[in-house]
């Protein structure tokens, strides 16, 4: 089991504190999703815990197993396990997504243990089948000229290609349609078990009607205020944030 761990998180953009003492514990084998109105720094964890250059971390500490991930460079972060989708530029010319997901295979394993090609390709085959995609996707280059729906099918390919220990996907479920939004609960659902565990950041319940969370925190002001098992999901879908506000006495 592997446990990732954040305490007391502190981030800044431009001298602005986002987050404000965050409290985080996921071990592998849960699916958490996190929830919260927009602008309550959901994007900045994300941004955080990636390690991306202009989200400032003021005060506490990311771990994984005890391994300072503050101190680690972004490819120190991958190679530790962790998978951000957002870690990927948005379109790199001139590199396959095939090529691309080979060396990110490879650039976790020691030198001289690279995946052979011909595996390689029969499990890229196998996983784009299932995750119902044009096998010309892999020749593409890198996201050019993919649609939404693309991308996150192909974050999700990425992930299940790669394999990392920890994954957090930020709005994975905006701007899908059903299907690639089932394609994409299908995927993280294959994925759920012993050696993988994520962090699913959603604006909306829709989303866990077909990825169950083990637990759902929900986020506001910087912070998370409250966490809970999938019941209280949809007590948000149902309600939305008030209650919590006035439980926790948060002004708007
Ligand atoms: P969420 O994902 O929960 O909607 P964000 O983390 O995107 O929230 O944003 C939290 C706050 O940080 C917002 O007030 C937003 O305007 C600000 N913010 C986020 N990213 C940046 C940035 N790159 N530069 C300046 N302000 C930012
Ligand atoms: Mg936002
Ligand atoms: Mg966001």
């Amino acid at each position: 089991m592997s446990t990732l761990v954040i305490k007391d998180l502190h981030v800044s953009i431009e001298d602005k504190e986002i987050l404000k003492g965050l409290n985080l514990t996921i071990n592998t084998n849960e699916v958490h999703a996190i929830m919260g109105p927009n602008g309550t720094g959901k994007s900045t964890l994300a941004s955080a815990i990636m390690g991306h250059p202009k989200y400032e971390v003021t005060q506490g500490t990311i771990e994984i197993d005890g391994q300072n991930v503050l101190e680690m460079e972004v490819d120190e972060r991958a190679k530790a396990g962790l998978f951000l989708a957002m870690q990927y530029p948005s379109e790199i010319s001139g590199v396959t997504n095939a090529d691309f997901i080979r060396s990110a295979i490879n650039a976790r394993r020691e030198e001289g243990n690279e995946v052979s090609l011909m595996k390689f390709i029969r499990e890229l085959d196998k996983t784009m089948d299932f995750l119902e995609m044009d096998q010309d996707m892999a020749q593409r280059y890198l996201n050019e000229g993919f649609s939404g729906g693309e991308k996150k099918r192909n974050e999700i390919l990425q992930l299940m290609m790669i394999k990392p220990t920890f994954a957090i996907l930020d709005e994975i479920d905006s701007g899908l349609d059903i299907d690639a939004l089932k394609v994409v609960a299908k995927g993280i659902n294959e994925m759920r078990g012993e050696g993988f565990g994520c962090i699913a950041i959603t604006h909306y319940q829709r989303l866990l009607n077909y990825i169950t969370p083990d637990h759902v925190h929900v986020m506001m002001q910087g912070k998370v205020v409250k966490s809970g098992g999938p019941e209280l999901a949809q007590r948000l879908e149902a309600e939305g944030y008030d209650w919590i506000k006035k439980e926790l006495g948060i002004e708007d």
